[in-house]
């Protein structure tokens, strides 16, 4: 690949009520910015894209605001909070009409901020999917650790290609966010589409701060529905499992309907009242169980085939011309 010209970055920062750390996240990104421009890394029409993802609080002013000083810094504002993933998509989705390269990360500096440069390197070695992973997780409660590794190790089991401690903090090229438009699923689990999508990748290693101010936006709530998303949007196989757990009660009934007959023939007491009621209740809970995993799955189905968009844009501070205010 001969360059020509030096590619332009996008940074791409989806943020939901980030008043508090949005000042700082400015000045630090810009700086890390103006240095890559510097140093000839990237082409200095590179910016850092805001995305509003319907917050309640000054956010949206703040960006306009940096908007207004800072030739670097551009905005999306979504028409109302349409989650993480489909904020960041939607930063990802107008990245990829202006921009070669995109590099996602979250707005509380939680991320090592030098690691973009490191991503950018990375690129133009060849590299076109980069995957910021976490060296250790020391800075997590022990809780937040154990659910973590729990769940990857799960995901992995599944049968899910996933990178081990990796958020979304990660540089796409062009072609890579590109093919990521063609993946049409509303369910978006970005970090189970993106090694779907190939070309040669890598990972970037970093240490993950504390948030720098304002508090997490993934209660325990939302971080369980996140990790479930996850699961049933990248494998089938819970819903698989529940057919060998029909399967292997059945044959059990059949050994214990032997054993029921063996034991009326022969005379020995039928066994009391407790059993029978133990073997419903936990063939009645398995049953339900299995309904409601089976329900999962037709509810995603169900949520697919209405096809309705995954965010809306309210107002795009740097339009592309072609100013209809659609998604994609
Ligand atoms: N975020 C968002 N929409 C939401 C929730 C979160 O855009 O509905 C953003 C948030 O502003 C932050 C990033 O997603 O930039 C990650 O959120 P957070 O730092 O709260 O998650 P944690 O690091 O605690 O997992
Ligand atoms: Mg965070």
């Amino acid at each position: 690949m001969v360059e020509s010209k030096l590619p332009v970055l996008s940074i791409v920062v989806p943020c939901y009520n980030e008043e508090d750390v949005l000042p700082e996240t400015t000045k630090r990104l810009i700086e890390v910015l103006e240095d890559m421009i510097q140093d000839e890394l990237i082409d200095f029409s590179s910016v850092i894209l805001y995305v509003d993802d319907g917050s309640r609080d000054r956010t949206w002013e703040l960006i306009e605001k940096f908007n207004r000083e800072s030739r670097y810094i551009t905005g999306l504002k979504l028409a109302r909070n349409a989650g993480h993933q489909n904020a960041l998509l939607s930063g990802l989705m107008k990245a990829k009409k202006n921009c070669d390269i995109a590099v996602s990360i979250d707005a509380d500096l939680q991320d090592d901020l030098a690691a973009i440069r490191a991503m950018v390197e990375t690129y133009h070695e060849g590299y076109e999917v980069v995957y910021g992973v976490r060296k250790s997780r020391t800075t997590d409660t022990f809780f937040k650790r154990f659910t973590a590794e729990g769940f990857y190790k799960l995901m992995q089991g599944l049968g899910a290609n996933i990178v081990f401690n990796h958020a979304d903090f990660r540089l796409m090229s062009k072609r890579a966010l590109q093919n990521l438009a063609r993946f049409d699923e509303s369910n978006l689990f970005l970090r189970g589409i993106v090694p779907m999508i190939g070309f040669r990748s890598t990972e970037v290693y970093y240490d993950r701060a504390e948030r720098f101010a304002g508090e997490s936006k993934y209660p325990l709530k939302k971080m369980l529905a996140f990790a479930f998303d996850g699961i049933t949007s990248l494998s089938v196989t819970p819903i698989r499992f529940v057919t060998v757990i029909g399967f292997v009660m059945f044959v059990l009934s059949i050994f214990a309907g032997f054993w029921a007959l063996f034991a009326k023939i022969a005379g020995v007491t039928v066994s009391g009242w407790a059993s029978i009621m133990v073997s419903l209740w936990l063939i009645g809970g398995v049953q339900i169980m299995c309904l409601g995993l089976i329900g999962e799955y037709i509810g995603k189905i169900y949520k697919e085939t209405k096809r309705r968009p995954k965010y809306i844009l309210d107002i795009d501070l740097d339009p592309l011309g072609d100013a209809t205010y659609v998604s994609g």
